[in-house]
């Protein structure tokens, strides 16, 4: 804020004639609204402008297009107005205070989210500067792709999003839908199964070479040949096509709704057309029997191949980058879409394996779960904070896009995103763009009986999927379920019963959310709640 803005602020605040906070309230709730509004009213004089709300928002990476804003954006620009007032702004912020708090008291996951973006904004400028390596020409299609194409693209766990250079663009993500499969192999048959198959280390050798393990499998799902096996464990019951159509699925729920992944069958033809040294490899693991019983080896490759000729937007991988960060939930839907133990497999061996035989470099310099693709694609995944993208096709002597590196490299001699960054607390330079995270349980219990409060659902089912008990109470006994009723949530009511909410449950005061109904003579919500679950049922 300008010097003349601030004084212009000061004698605003002497006169509190006409500021929002200046009746204010000893209600907590509503002093939150007053508090968020003031913050935004820069003139003090009750009115803060759409486009000042926009701008605070698209500072901490949310734009309208972002799915955690996107309801209230729509409101905000229903109302066809330059200026709102409090009473205006509680009545479109009403579902959405929680976020729109979170985010102007600096409790996002990276509080400071536009300083963190100049600085990426640098490493891409410097990176661009690099016009090292070749294009992958081994499969013909690839060739075509313009060298100097170039994207990144950040999504954190808070659905914070931001991208530079040609991120709206679609790639081939080859290898990168290798993390995904393994993913989607594990969560079918479990940790055992899938690794009686494929072996749990580094190569050591080039990421097509014709090599098995002392067992006679591949030696891990990152690289061709143990790709290849995890591909002929993803639903082989199913026909070819529905086959496809449920990898896709996966890969759409990971990228939430950033855009939707296609498929480029001139790649997949291009592709098959060259794939002499993954039949090599196929053929020798069946003589290996590295494959499950019953698998069908063409029908296998087909389906291996039609993964790698997805293509998606840098945007849109970050975003399933950041599904993985997140433990496995979207944050852009809050939908859970693997399971935390088959991400936390996956992420181990993306570490030791991702980055084909510059691996074990990769850990030492960088130590950050990372899977590059012959696209020119590297996503990296910072556990609990952020996925990331590069997307640029010219790559090194091991099949590593040469930009990608060289950001990954950047970004962690500037912030201490390395494994073991932690150990080096005292004399690092570096720096930590996250909150400090206190995020205990309890806290979440808490802003889950506030969203419910406030009727906020796209909050509730974000803290449903972290794991959060909804029939949990605070130190009064007073559950979500009291306070979506208390507060006359219909919505959020009918939420917590269909999720199986106790209605009988009672407060330190012996109420229950059915006599919290009756005392408001909400019928529609005592209608609900006659249909829903009791404690001991
Ligand atoms: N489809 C490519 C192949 O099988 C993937 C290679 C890669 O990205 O590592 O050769």
């Amino acid at each position: 804020m300008s010097a003349k803005k601030t004084t212009e602020k000061k004698s605003a605040e002497a006169s509190s004639a006409k500021s929002a906070a200046s009746a204010k309230s000893k209600d907590p709730q509503e002093q939150i609204y007053q508090r968020i509004f003031s913050y935004m009213d820069l003139d003090m004089n009750g009115l803060v402008s759409v486009e000042e709300i926009h701008n605070t928002l698209a500072a901490r990476g949310y734009t309208p297009d972002n799915q955690r804003v996107r309801e209230f954006c729509e409101k905000l620009k229903g109302l066809k107005k330059d200026k709102i007032d409090l009473p205006t702004f509680k009545e479109i912020a009403r579902n959405h205070i929680i976020l729109l708090e979170k985010a102007l008291s600096g409790g996002l996951v990276i509080p400071d989210f536009q300083k963190f973006t100049e600085q990426l904004e640098t490493m891409f400028a410097e990176a661009a500067k690099n016009d090292g390596g070749q294009v992958a020409d081994y499969i013909p299609q690839l060739a075509k792709v313009p060298p100097e194409s170039f994207a990144l693209s950040v999504c954190t766990v808070d659905g914070q999003r931001w991208s530079i250079g040609e991120s709206g663009e679609f790639f081939s993500i080859q290898s990168t839908s290798k993390p995904f499969s393994y993913c989607i192999a594990l969560e079918a048959h479990g940790r055992d199964k899938v690794h009686k198959h494929v072996g749990r280390e580094p190569s050591g050798q080039r990421f097509n070479e014709i090599v098995l393990n002392r067992n006679g499998n591949p030696h891990n799902p990152m690289i061709n040949a143990g790709a290849i096996v995890t591909s002929s464990l993803v639903r082989p019951e199913l026909p070819p096509a529905e086959r496809f159509d449920f990898f896709i699925g996966v890969i759409q729920k990971l990228c939430g709704e950033t855009g939707e992944p296609v498929f480029n069958n001139a790649v997949y033809l291009s592709e098959k057309e060259t794939a002499d040294r993954n039949y090599a490899l196929a053929y020798f693991m069946r003589e290996n029997k590295s494959f499950p019983k019953n698998f069908e080896l063409q029908e296998t490759m087909d389906f291996y191949m039609q993964c790698c000729s997805v293509e998606m937007s840098s945007e849109m991988m970050a975003t399933a980058a950041a599904t993985l960060a997140f433990a496995g939930i979207c944050p852009t839907t809050g939908e859970r879409v693997f399971s935390s133990g088959a991400v936390k497999d996956c992420l181990s061996m993306m570490s030791s394996c991702g980055m084909y035989d510059y691996s074990g470099e990769f850990a030492f310099r960088v130590g950050m779960p990372a899977k590059s693709g012959v696209g020119g694609c590297v996503i990296i995944v910072v556990p609990n904070l952020l996925g990331m993208c590069i997307w640029s096709p010219p790559l090194d002597e091991y099949g590593n896009s040469v930009r990608g590196v060289q950001i990954c490299q950047e970004l962690v001699n500037t912030y201490n995103f390395h494994t073991y960054d932690s150990l080096i607390k005292t004399s690092s330079k570096k720096t930590d763009p996250r909150m400090r995270q206190t995020s205990s349980q309890a806290q979440n219990i808490w802003t889950m009986i506030w969203a419910a409060s406030q009727g906020d659902l796209d909050e509730i089912r974000r803290l449903e999927a972290l794991g959060v008990d909804i029939n949990e109470g605070d130190y009064d006994g007073r559950t979500p379920l009291h306070l979506a009723v208390a507060e006359g949530q219909a919505a959020a009511v009918q939420h917590f019963v269909s999720r199986g909410a106790h209605v009988d449950v009672k407060d330190r005061w012996g109420e229950t959310p059915m006599q919290e109904a009756k005392r408001q003579k909400r019928d529609d919500i005592i209608k609900t709640l006659s249909g829903g679950k009791k404690s001991g049922g």
